[in-house]
């Protein structure tokens, strides 16, 4: 494994002082990753207006490596393309490249597995490896760049819980962000939670605003301590009221995601209690049929159901959309990454 520190996750403030400690003018620091960010150049051999001495310095003390390995796989339907990508010490994890109408998102990974253990969700059956630094982060956006994906769009979707690798979470998004960076606006970065008090908590004392997606599984406690164990130490009432907090300190964005399982969830007493919430909440739910699968002890409701559950919330006056499956057949739809581990 290579001990030294990734160029990726590196922020520019961090790389200056690294430099100036190295005796290298800070202005350097602003060339290399307009390099990596600007013009998608990882090779630092190739970075033509730094000098030979500086570069064998700068490569002596930094890594420029990405992942050993990241292998396509497009969807029949040429809607997704699944990327998995083999880390330096030869874990895999996942992310998927989404195609819009009018743009590219890239749904993207935050830990190798994930402990949460929603009832519903490979990634969760997989297990937990381990949580990915920043130049992980970073890196699944770097890929896909290389691949000629021009992602505009970023959803902490894929593999793991955001909010409890909230460290390295937050390095990568000012890398991602920052107009050294990728420069991907803050409205374009959505965080998905299974709804970690602590972190939420440290959103609000940290002030940091960014869209936030809330993984319901149930408004009920009874029901989502069932499918989701978070339940036990994170109760949603507690949630929904620090979301709730939160919501008013500023103008951001909160989608609350439904995954639609047959015979649990989808009861007229469960989808009021998802509509109450939405509006103490001012937030649009997104429902989520479930995508099935072996290791996943649940059924997808029919079409039917689906359409109902979705007049029955408009005409309660909430806002709705249904998550349109992309790249099911590739084990790329919400919460069926995890794939490539289990079959390792
Ligand atoms: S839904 Fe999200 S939080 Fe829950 S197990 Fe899957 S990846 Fe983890």
């Amino acid at each position: 494994m290579n001990e030294k520190k990734s160029i990726y996750g590196t922020t520019l403030e961090t790389l200056k002082v690294t430099f100036s400690g190295m005796g290298l003018r800070p202005f350097v620091a602003s060339q290399v990753l307009s390099w990596i960010y600007k013009k998608n150049v990882t090779d630092v051999r190739r970075m033509t207006n730094i000098s030979n001495d500086v570069k064998l310095k700068i490569s002596q003390r930094l890594s420029f490596d990405r992942f050993k390995s990241v292998q396509q796989i497009p969807s029949e339907d040429e809607l997704a393309v699944k990327l998995i990508c083999e880390l330096q010490d030869a874990q895999k994890i996942e992310c998927v490249v989404l195609k819009e109408k009018s743009h590219l998102t890239l749904c993207i990974s935050s830990q190798a597995g994930c402990p949460v253990d929603c009832k519903f969700c490979l990634t969760g059956v997989a297990g937990f490896k381990r949580n990915l630094d920043a130049s992980e982060i970073v890196m699944q956006v770097l890929e896909a760049k290389q691949l000629g994906f021009d992602i505009k769009n970023l959803v902490f979707m894929g593999m793991g819980e955001p909010l409890l690798n909230y460290d390295q979470l937050f390095i990568a998004i000012e890398i991602l962000n920052s107009d050294w960076g990728y420069n991907i606006g803050a409205r374009h970065i959505t965080i998905s939670t299974s709804g970690y008090l602590a972190s939420i908590n440290r959103l609000i004392k940290d002030n940091r605003f960014v869209n936030l997606a809330f993984s319901v599984g149930s408004a009920f406690p009874v029901t989502r301590n069932q499918i989701m164990p978070i339940e036990a130490r994170n109760p949603i009432l507690k949630v929904a009221r620090r979301l709730h907090d939160y919501l008013k300190l500023h103008n951001r964005k909160l989608t609350l995601e439904y995954t639609l399982l047959q015979s649990v969830n989808d009861s007229v007493f469960e989808i009021e209690g998802l509509i109450n919430l939405a509006k103490y909440l001012d937030a649009k739910i997104n429902l989520i049929n479930l995508n099935p699968h072996e290791k996943i002890p649940f059924k997808p409701i029919d079409s039917d159901s689906l359409s109902l559950i979705k007049e029955r919330i408009q005409s309660a006056g909430a806002r709705v959309t249904v998550r349109f499956k992309k790249g099911q057949d590739i084990a790329a739809a919400c919460g069926q990454l995890g794939e490539s581990i289990i079959s390792n």
